[in-house]
C-alpha cells in the first residue's frame, strides 16, 4: 500500500480535486439550470434523472438505471482498486408542486454529479500511487417532497455495503450539523350524502362539515402535543357547488415529531380527529398513509468533523448557531441505516427561506451557482478523507454503533 493518510498527499490530491471541480463548473451549472428549467415533482423527474445518469456515464461511471425499484432513481458506480470502502454521495432533483424548484434541490443533483466527477478523475490518476482503494457510488435520489425515495431505496437494500453516506442541501448560510424530525404524511378523505342545499339539506351528509370538524379538531389538539411537534394541512378538495351538500372532501397533512416513535402516537391522535368528525355527521371517513414515513436524522459527528475541514479549507464560513425550527428529510431514514451527514451550503442571505419563490430564484442565481460548485468540492474532499483514512470511517461506525 501506498501513503494512505499522508496529510501532504491529501493537501495535494484535495488542490488537483478543486481543479477538477473548477474545470467542469460551468458544465455544472449549465446542467443545474437545465434541472431548474425544467422542474418535475416527486417520481416524475425523468428529464433530471436522466441528465445526470447521462453525465456520470460519460465520465467512466457504471450507471445502473431504476434502482430501489424507482424508475427515476439511479446508482453510478466507480471502483479504485480491489478493495476498501464504500462512500455514497447522493444528490436530490426533484420540485415542488407549483413551486419549481423552490428547494433548489437542482443544486443538490448536480452538486454529487460534480462531486463524483472532481474526485473520480483524481482518483483515476493518483489512487494508485496514494494507495488509495475503495469504490465510489454517486445515487440519484428522487421524491425527497413528500415521497420518500430513500426510504423505499433503504427498504430495497440500495445502501448494504455503504460505509459513509453524504448529501448537501442548499440553504441559508453553511450548516454542517443538520437535525432533521420524522414525518409522515396522510390523507383524510370524507364520503357524505349530497342532496341539494336549499330544498332537501337534511337528506344530505356533509363531508365539507366532517372535514372543517377534523380541522378544528386538530387545531385544538396542538395544545396538548411536546412542543416538536408540527402538523399542518391542506383541504385539496372541498366540494362542488354551494347549492349541493358536498359528499366527497379530501385532505392531506403532515404529521412530524422528533422521534418516530412520539410521531405515531401524535398520528393516531390526528385519525381520531377525523373519526370524532366522520361520528358527528356520519360521513364515512378513509384515512390513508401517503408515501413512507421519514425518521430523524441521525448526523454522524465524525463524519461532521471531516466535512468542516473542508468547509474550513475553502474559505467557508461556517455558521454554527442553533436553528429555529426544523423540517424533515428521507435523508434521516439513510442515517439510519448507514453514518451519514447533510450539511446546508448557503446559497443567498440569511433571511432566504427554503419553500418560497426567493429561494427558486436563488437556485439558479450565481450565489446558487458558487453554492454548487463549493458543495461539490466539499463531498469532494470529504469523500476522500474516508478512502484515504480508515481510521476515520471506523470512528464513525463506532459512533454510529453507539447510537
Ligand atoms: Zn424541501
Ligand atoms: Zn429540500
Amino acid at each position: 500500500m501506498g501513503s494512505a493518510c499522508v496529510p501532504e498527499t491529501a493537501g495535494r490530491l484535495k488542490r488537483l480535486i478543486g481543479q477538477e471541480i473548477d474545470s467542469i463548473a460551468t458544465r455544472l451549472i449549465e446542467v443545474s439550470d437545465d434541472i431548474h428549467a425544467h422542474p418535475e415533482i416527486r417520481f416524475e423527474e425523468y428529464y433530471a434523472s436522466k441528465l445526470l445518469a447521462d453525465e456520470l456515464e460519460e465520465h467512466g461511471f457504471m450507471v445502473e438505471r431504476g434502482n430501489g425499484g424507482l424508475p427515476t432513481a439511479f446508482k453510478a458506480e466507480r471502483r479504485f482498486g480491489s478493495e476498501g470502502p464504500t462512500i455514497a454521495i447522493l444528490g436530490e432533483y426533484d420540485a415542488l408542486p407549483g413551486l419549481g424548484h423552490g428547494c433548489g434541490h437542482n443544486i443538490m443533483g448536480t452538486a454529487a454529479l460534480g462531486a463524483g466527477v472532481g474526485l473520480a478523475r483524481v482518483l483515476a490518476r493518483e489512487a494508485e500511487k496514494a494507495g488509495i482503494s475503495g469504490r465510489l457510488i454517486v445515487f440519484g435520489t428522487p421524491a425527497e417532497e413528500g415521497g420518500g425515495g430513500k426510504v423505499y431505496m433503504v427498504r430495497a437494500g440500495c445502501f448494504e455495503g455503504v460505509d459513509a453516506a453524504m448529501i448537501i442541501h442548499p440553504g441559508n448560510a453553511n450548516r454542517i450539523n443538520s437535525r432533521s424530525i420524522a414525518s409522515q404524511r396522510l390523507i383524510i378523505r370524507f364520503h357524505g350524502r349530497p342532496a341539494h342545499a336549499a330544498a332537501t339539506p337534511h337528506e344530505g351528509v356533509n363531508a365539507l362539515d366532517a372535514m372543517i370538524l377534523t380541522y378544528n379538531g386538530i387545531n385544538a389538539l396542538r395544545q396538548h402535543v411536546k412542543p416538536d411537534v408540527r402538523i399542518h394541512g391542506v383541504i385539496m378538495k372541498g366540494g362542488d357547488a354551494p347549492n349541493t351538500i358536498p359528499d366527497l372532501t379530501e385532505a392531506m397533512f403532515t404529521i412530524r415529531a422528533a422521534t418516530s416513535e412520539y410521531r405515531n402516537v401524535i398520528m393516531e391522535k390526528v385519525k381520531n380527529c377525523a373519526r370524532g368528525a366522520a361520528l358527528q355527521t356520519g360521513a364515512t371517513v378513509d384515512l390513508e398513509l401517503y408515501g413512507l414515513p421519514f425518521d430523524p436524522m441521525k448526523s454522524n459527528s465524525v463524519l461532521e468533523d471531516a466535512f468542516r475541514t473542508n468547509v474550513n479549507l475553502l474559505g467557508l464560513e461556517e455558521d454554527r448557531a442553533p436553528r429555529e425550527g426544523l423540517g424533515s428529510t428521507d435523508m434521516g431514514t439513510v442515517s439510519q441505516a448507514v453514518p451519514s451527514i447533510h450539511p446546508s451550503i448557503a446559497i443567498g442571505p440569511k433571511g432566504l427561506i427554503g419553500h418560497t419563490q426567493a429561494f427558486c430564484d436563488a437556485s439558479r442565481s450565481p450565489d446558487g451557482h458558487k453554492g454548487l460548485v463549493a458543495g461539490a468540492k466539499c463531498m469532494a474532499m470529504t469523500a476522500l478523507d474516508l478512502f484515504m483514512c480508515p481510521e476515520v470511517l471506523e470512528k464513525a461506525w463506532a459512533e454510529f454503533r453507539a447510537g
